[in-house]
């Protein structure tokens, strides 16, 4: 089973071989984490994005990662969805996110992702219900990544996803103790 783990920082300066950026249908740059990753991987992940896309919510596609510094040697456009109040299906489509990240990653071979709070920026996703979901879908899908680290951007998020992940951990704990007595 993957490592979850959560660190605060920046996407771009992660030591993975694959990072996501929540990116836009368009795939070819937008603000926020995005602007980010396409200043630090160069003009090129632009053209990449454009010759791929456009991208529905819900979905990821890879390009290369350009100039990012090694070992990060994919980018995965994640687009997450935009919050309209929840009752348009906005978990579905996060969660649905998230696998697809798990699925492309796999499709390259990568052992190791950095993802960023998906939709919580511009896109307005609550960041505690996004927080679980990402715990929730990351851990529950099968998946060939070894580590998965969760990269928040400021102390709030970082704070929900480390809540996240240990009570998610306590409860599994809770489970195999109790399947065992
Ligand atoms: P979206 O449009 O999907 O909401 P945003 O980029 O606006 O995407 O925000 C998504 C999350 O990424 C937010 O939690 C924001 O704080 C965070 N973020 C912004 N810049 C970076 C960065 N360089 N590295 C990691 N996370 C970042």
């Amino acid at each position: 089973m993957a490592v979850i783990e959560v660190v605060q920082g920046d996407i771009t300066l992660q030591d993975t071989e694959a990072v996501v950026t929540a990116a836009n249908e368009s795939l070819m740059g937008g603000g926020g984490v995005d602007g980010a990753v396409h200043r630090a991987a160069g003009p090129r992940l632009a053209d990449a994005g454009a010759a791929i896309g456009p991208c529905e919510p819900g979905d990821a596609m890879a390009t290369p990662a350009f100039d990012l510094d090694p070992p990060i040697r994919h980018v995965i456009h994640a687009v997450g969805p935009v919050w309209e109040g929840g009752e348009y299906g906005e978990a579905e489509v996060l969660a649905s996110c998230y696998r697809r990240c798990l699925e492309v990653t796999d499709g390259l071979g990568a052992r190791s992702l950095a993802l960023p709070a998906i939709a919580t920026g511009v896109y307005g996703f609550p960041a505690a219900q996004a927080a679980r979901i990402a715990v929730a879908t990351l851990r529950s899908t099968p998946t060939e990544v070894e580590r998965i680290r969760l990269v928040a951007f400021d102390q709030q998020a970082y704070d929900l996803l480390t809540a996240e992940l240990a009570a998610a951990s306590d409860r599994t704990h809770v489970q195999s103790d109790s399947g065992q007595g």
